[in-house]
């Protein structure tokens, strides 16, 4: 969920006002860079991904599910 969509609730009874804010705050559909890459268990995006064997879970998600998807901790 983005950080822009706490902000709508001011715009419920303004529809008008709402497509407006959504024109010029919106994110942009990134193709490339750090934007993309999405964690698939909280949403976060940005800094901290690991994109490497298709896993693109954040690092703090990866931590929690790791031993789930079949990693294993030596030492
Ligand atoms: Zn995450």
């Amino acid at each position: 969920m983005g950080e822009y969509l706490k902000s709508m609730k001011i715009f419920e009874n303004k529809p008008s006002k709402m497509a407006r804010f959504r024109k010029h705050n919106m994110p942009k559909a990134r193709k490339y860079g750090l934007g993309k890459s999405i964690c698939r268990n909280c949403g976060k995006k940005g800094m901290g991904m690991i994109t490497k064997y298709g896993l693109y879970y954040c690092r703090h998600c990866f931590r929690e599910v790791a031993r789930t998807v079949g990693f294993k901790k030596y030492s």
